[in-house]
């Protein structure tokens, strides 16, 4: 009788019992809206803002209602508009072009190495081509953050991290989204913390700053925000930046802040669970790992599996044979997007460009997310698990040749 695994690959854990008491707080006032404060009281979302500030080191934090919207905001803020080009990822996640596409400017898409990361040679090649990359760290994948920054800097390109799945994370001990002009994050249930929805932008440009707040729709209220520029920055920018709603309100703030508080206890559980798969699979004939270079400190709430060079129907039998015992795998290579869409191919409302290098990758990737209600005798058994599958369908393989 072969091992089966039960538990469930969505399922987070319940937000702090701290959290759920301020958010009854926040619900028993009424006053649920950021700007909505009585005489001498701090709102939830501004408190939350000067924490996020603070563990980041960045002067300006502003709290989204998505990462989604941190992103179009950054991307306004920083002056891109209609008929824009920025540079992206080929590999990431669909609200990644999407905010691109929704400020009216069209994703320039760079090349996946078989590490995950931004193709450095290709984003190069390529900056010329746009003045801000959109980069994703896609799946937690660090690439050379300093090699990034400097062929940026000599093309005069700005960067905007999205960092929703690096909350937490580090290049050389500086935190993920502190090496760009703006930074990105995500609070949505999937991500490092949990708001259902929410996300924020930080930066230490004043001028992107305001312009990012009086954009996310504070009106006239942003007097009431505490990691936020002086006055004289927003009397430039308020009367000549749109009002894009996209706030975070009180309740969810509530909720974050005592996330906030343990989150470098939970990013050092989800690689406790990464290294103990990353370990039971190390060596399995036919499966690649990622590469974790020394200088990543990276968060480990989801796995990578790499079939180099595997058959689509040799890979959908890892899936499927896998899936029959418990353990949800997602393939890349399927022609049509499944899920959460995550090809750039199936984005069509945007130019779709030949990128062999990436399609490469996408053919032979498998994803696992590691949900910390998983024990690490849990991820022992996954790991058997998928070891048993691939190297079935491996040796079946290779049988058959
Ligand atoms: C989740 C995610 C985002 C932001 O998503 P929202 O649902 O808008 O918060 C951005 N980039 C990547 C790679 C993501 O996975």
């Amino acid at each position: 009788m072969s091992e089966r695994f039960t538990g469930s690959f969505t399922q987070q854990e319940p937000i702090p019992e701290q959290g759920i008491e301020a958010a009854l707080a926040v619900m028993r006032s009424g006053r649920l809206h950021r700007y909505n404060t009585v005489s001498g009281e701090l709102a939830e979302v501004a408190l939350l803002e000067q924490e996020f500030a603070n563990f980041l080191g960045a002067r300006y934090c502003l709290a989204t209602a998505s990462g989604g919207s941190a992103m179009t905001t950054a991307l306004r803020a920083v002056g891109i508009g209609p008929g824009d080009r920025v540079l992206t990822n080929a590999f990431t996640l669909a609200p990644v072009p999407g905010a691109i596409a929704g400020v009216g400017a069209a994703p320039v898409y760079v090349e996946t190495t078989g590490n995950l990361r931004i193709d450095l040679d290709d984003l190069e090649a390529k900056a010329w081509e746009a003045r801000v990359l959109l980069l994703s760290h896609m799946r937690g994948h660090l690439c050379d953050m300093d090699r990034l920054m400097a062929i940026c800097d000599a093309a005069g390109v700005l960067v905007i991290e999205d960092c929703a799945h690096t909350m937490g994370a580090a290049w050389r001990g500086v935190p993920s989204g502190r090496h760009g002009a703006v930074g990105c994050y995500s609070t949505q249930t999937y991500k490092h913390m949990n708001s259902g929805e929410g996300g924020f932008l930080v930066t230490d440009d004043a001028e992107i700053a305001a312009r990012a707040i009086v954009g996310s729709g504070s009106y006239m209220l942003y007097g009431r925000h505490l990691a936020a520029p002086g006055e004289e920055v927003f009397r430039r920018v308020r009367l000549e930046t749109p009002n894009v709603s996209s706030r975070m309100d009180n309740l969810r703030a509530a909720i974050l802040r005592p996330q906030l508080a343990v989150l470098p206890d939970q990013c050092r559980r989800w690689t406790e669970r990464y290294r103990v798969v990353e370990a039971g699979l190390r060596d399995t004939p036919g499966l690649r790992l990622p590469e974790r270079p020394e200088e990543e400190s990276f968060v480990g709430s989801s796995i990578q599996l790499l079939l180099d060079g595997w058959a689509a129907e040799d890979v959908q039998a890892v899936v499927a044979r896998c899936a029959a015992r418990g353990v949800e795998l997602k393939w890349f290579g399927a022609a049509e997007p499944v899920a959460f869409t995550s090809r750039y191919d199936s984005w069509r409302y945007a130019e779709v460009p030949h990128l062999p290098q990436t399609d490469r990758v996408l053919a032979g990737l498998l994803d696992m997310r590691l949900p910390l209600t998983f024990s690490l005798e849990d991820c022992a058994l996954i790991a058997r698990i998928i070891r048993a599958e691939v190297s079935a369908v491996f040796q079946g393989r290779a049988a058959a040749e």
